[in-house]
């Protein structure tokens, strides 16, 4: 198929509602297309199933590609040319030259073929408390977006998210919120929301009565503890017009650290998709089997009495995994209050994703000079997820170690 004519076909994937039709002074107008039931068959003949993202009107396949663990150029085209629509990453993914490396790929295709998501950190933030310090101004947080633009060679993107917001007063930040209401109203931005792995229904709520935002990007996964809270978020959320964009669906990947006992990734996607008030997914595959395993889940939702037994796995085996719910339920219990939650993650995704860069790289607010757990004899947290908390920030903290040049 020829670039163009494939570009034709995955534009039909797309279409815009009536919210959208009143930006369409900025935007091309060819997102107002209607699938038709021949378009929604890829070159491989796939019936994928698309959800509209709740306010924007745009229609994504459910199915969509985190792109923070890939340096694979070939990969993401691959994605692209299988139907998926949306791409997700993000300012601070490989320093960068993970936005690099999505904009020298879709240069190739046209504009109104695909989604593009980014993210932009408000800083600094108080560790402690998660909330923005008052030198958290709207110029730093501008210039940063105007890189990333560069970088991936547009002159807007689709969806710009506040990265990574764990308290509803980050959420409601309002130097960040008038500068990316500005964006939108510049046309350098389509869309505008916040992403959240941390209490997010808090942030899920202000996020609603921010009457600002137009999407969330949350962690959502069939281990979460809190999971009917997540789902009246989202549910409420969905309600109130935002798109739902989950993530960290399946969960860290592997139950086990020594990466034996992988968990069901098809099972655990569909678990997420079967809240019908998820628009789209991103997970983060890497390599071209999982993609084919992801995108088969593009086309059936349906969970199998298998499946259904394999989520359990972990809890039957007694394995804990390798995702952290980021309850913070450890910070009360640690005499030195820092931020576990944060080594937690970093664990996750050295080893669920093999993403050491990474990792790193969600540990380089910490002051990594002192480790307080290694002057303490018997740890005092007693993690809900069954974490050896100690033994987990002490393997992870070693990666300060690791040169820069060997994690790229
Ligand atoms: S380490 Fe345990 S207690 Fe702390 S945030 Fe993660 S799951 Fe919660
Ligand atoms: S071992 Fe580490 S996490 Fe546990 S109580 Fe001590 S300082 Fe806190």
């Amino acid at each position: 198929m020829r670039k163009h004519e494939m570009g034709r076909d995955r534009r039909q994937f797309l279409k815009t509602g009536v919210a959208c039709l009143a930006g369409a002074t900025f935007f091309p107008p060819v997102l107002q297309e209607e699938p038709s039931p021949k378009s929604q068959e890829t070159k491989k003949e796939r019936k994928i199933v698309t959800r509209t993202l709740g306010k924007t009107g745009l229609r994504l396949p459910v199915v969509s590609m985190g792109v923070m663990n890939s340096d694979n150029p070939n990969l993401v085209k691959a994605a692209l040319d299988a139907g998926i629509v949306l791409l997700d990453t993000a300012h601070g993914y490989q320093r960068g030259r993970n936005e690099e490396m999505i904009g020298g790929i879709i240069k190739d295709y046209p504009r109104d073929s695909y989604v593009i998501a980014t993210k932009v950190p408000g800083e600094p933030t108080d560790r402690k408390t998660g909330l923005f310090t008052e030198e958290a101004k709207a110029e730093p947080f501008l210039e940063k977006f105007e890189i990333s633009l560069k970088r991936l060679g547009l002159e807007y993107v689709d969806i710009l998210y506040l990265h990574s917001v764990v308290r509803r007063e980050a959420t409601l930040y309002e130097p960040y919120m008038t500068a990316m209401e500005n964006l939108k109203k510049e046309g350098k931005v389509r869309f505008i929301g916040v992403s959240t792995h941390r209490n997010e229904p808090e942030v899920i709520q202000a996020a609603i009565d921010s009457k600002v935002y137009d999407v969330v990007l949350t962690a959502y996964n069939f281990k979460q503890p809190h999971v009917e809270e997540m789902k009246k978020a989202i549910a409420q959320a969905a309600k109130a017009g935002l798109g739902i964009v989950a993530m960290k669906t399946q969960a860290g990947v592997y139950w086990d650290r020594e990466r034996q006992h992988q968990i069901n990734m098809k099972a655990a996607l569909k678990w997420a998709l079967q809240d019908e008030n998820v628009h789209t997914t991103i997970p983060g595959f890497t390599t071209f089997d999982q993609m084919e395993l992801d995108l088969t889940v593009m086309e059936d939702l349906s969970l199998t009495p298998q499946e259904k037994k394999d989520l359990q796995l972990g809890m039957k085996t007694g394995m804990n995994g390798l995702y952290c719910h980021q309850c913070e339920t450890c910070l009360s219990q640690c005499p030195e209050i820092f931020d576990i939650p944060a080594f937690m993650r970093s664990y996750m995704y050295a080893y669920g994703y093999k993403n050491l860069a990474a990792a790193k790289e969600s540990l380089e607010c910490m002051d990594m000079s002192e480790i307080p757990c290694e002057l303490c004899d018997t740890c005092s947290v007693r993690c809900p997820a069954g974490f050896h908390v100690r033994q987990r920030i002490l393997d992870i903290a070693r990666i300060q170690n690791v040169p820069e040049d060997l994690l790229v």
